[in-house]
């Protein structure tokens, strides 16, 4: 729009991965289905980049038509996917009995990709042996063996976690439906081939390649780039922070069965997310105040900032028709606690806390948060280490991880920013909600030329377009997981 807009990427891309998410949704027939997910803006795209190295092997006719650079066509792609074929719905029975859906099992879709031919979809799912459950959620209802959400992935009894991370002792379950599952140390990891056999009548992958410890998984519509012991994964170069790092067993490359669930699987397939919410409103938060400064920037101090993004949002936001909740509006001292029973208080909402960091002088990027998923680490030390009970806000693990990719990639597809990427931790304005909730970490006051642009008011609009952009795209994305209520 502006010169201090930069579209990063293309845009075809995106839209593909619309029609694929419009293709997913297949649960709620409708003619919404048809819209485009909230990856429609936000991944620019990743698919027309060249960090996808050529795969000699595949054949040109393989391929499906690119897309058009600058007329994507999602709806037609959607709708012609839709009438040949059904994505898959697969139940994956976690430990203790408890299920969770990340997709549709059904007969492999005729998908125009020629890779279906080779990658046969998978049967079922995996079936870990039985292990302890613990309680994840301290309040119960009715709704339990409904809610997908609660129950799952308590791997490892916590003293048990820690002695596997050091013993690597390795143990290949038998295939179950089509997923390989392998035991590292204690922990469950599905190979990437079965990742991509999964989604592949949805996105129809025609790149698959492990080059050292590179891994690419790519289409048309979608790259994912991760490293053999990194926890850094780029999905249209927007870049996540996994949970527990790629592992590499007999040159077959693994995720980690948390981060499959907790991460991948909502970011591709939000319209299954099961115990989405239809919300309405949106709960402003504005990081400190008062007494409480926040980061001193070089032009001023992080509270003082963080307030005017908050009205800046807010204006954004209710330009969309939401209503908005502001947690503070003025210079005042508010507790975590209090900023939580807000969110929690307000009915139809999600939760978006505004901060800007603080670093060395150099330090400079965009980081969203999302809380740490049960069992999983924290990327950082600070706000919380290792998630063993599950809080209040696991029950949104996957919302929470739609949200923040909405949010993220939004911004991160609109300015020239470093993107630090989509991080875990357990902040106490996130542990606590009940509702979607993330922090958004809107750049460093502590680097000159950031916090300039900080300080700008047409910054701040211009970034809060994209936020209200990205919450409109996320609650399109999930509308049809959404029970209106
Ligand atoms: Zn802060």
């Amino acid at each position: 729009m502006t010169s201090g807009l930069h579209p990063k990427l293309p845009t075809a891309l995106i839209a593909l991965i619309a029609s694929a998410l419009a293709l997913a949704s297949f649960d709620v027939a409708r003619a919404d289905d048809e819209k485009p997910g909230f990856f429609k803006k936000l991944f620019g795209g990743g698919g027309s980049k060249t960090e996808t190295p050529p795969e000699p092997e595949k054949k040109p006719e393989a391929k499906p038509a690119p897309a058009k650079k600058s007329k994507p066509a999602p709806e037609k792609s959607a709708s012609k996917g839709a009438e040949t074929g059904k994505p898959p719905r697969v139940i994956i029975t976690t430990t203790g009995g408890k299920k969770v859906e990340i997709g549709k099992k059904s007969a492999p879709a005729k998908t125009p990709s020629k890779t279906t031919a080779k990658t046969e979809t998978p049967k079922a799912a995996p079936k870990p042996k039985e292990e302890p459950v613990k309680d994840v959620t301290k309040s119960s209802s009715a709704k339990d063996n409904e809610t997908p959400m609660k129950g799952e992935f308590k791997e490892d009894d916590d003293d048990k976690t820690a002695a596997a991370e050091k013993s690597k002792a390795v143990e290949v379950l038998p295939a179950n439906g089509g997923w390989e599952i392998i035991k590292i140390g204690g922990r469950d990891y599905v190979t990437a081939e079965s990742i991509r056999n999964f989604y592949n009548p949805v996105y129809g992958f025609t790149t698959f390649r492990v080059q050292g410890t590179h891994f690419w998984l790519g289409s048309s519509k979608l790259i994912l780039k991760a490293q053999i012991g990194s926890q850094e994964m780029l999905i249209n170069n927007i870049k996540f922070i996994l949970s527990f790092p790629v592992q590499e067993y007999n040159g077959k490359v693994l995720f980690s069965r948390l981060d499959l669930c907790k991460l991948i699987d909502p970011v591709l397939y939000p319209s299954h997310i099961q115990n989405a919410e239809y919300f309405d409103t949106v709960v402003v938060d504005a990081g400190h105040g008062g007494h409480d400064s926040g980061a001193r920037g070089v032009y001023g101090y992080e509270k003082d900032f963080a307030l005017k993004m908050a009205m800046s949002v807010r204006t954004a936001l209710m330009q969309r028709g939401f209503k908005v909740i502001l947690t503070r509006a003025t210079d005042t001292f508010i507790t975590l606690g209090g900023r939580v029973a807000i969110a929690n208080q307000t009915p139809k909402s999600i939760f978006l806390s505004f901060h800007f960091n603080s670093g060395g002088t150099a330090a400079t990027g965009i980081e969203t948060w999302a809380l740490t998923p049960q069992s999983a680490a924290a990327t950082i030390s600070r706000g919380g280490g290792y998630n063993m009970n599950g809080v209040t806000g696991n029950k949104q693990d996957s919302a929470n991880i739609a949200l923040a990719t909405a949010v993220h990639a939004s911004v991160i597809s609109r300015f020239k920013f470093v993107d630090r990427g989509i991080k875990r931790a357990q902040w106490s304005v996130l542990s606590g909600c009940k509702r979607p909730g993330i922090l958004f970490e809107g750049g460093f006051v502590t680097n000159g030329a950031e916090c300039q642009l900080v300080a700008s008011e047409t910054y701040r609009q211009q970034v809060s377009a994209a936020i209200g952009d990205a919450v409109m795209n996320y609650r399109k994305a999930l509308e049809s997981a959404m029970a209106k209520r």
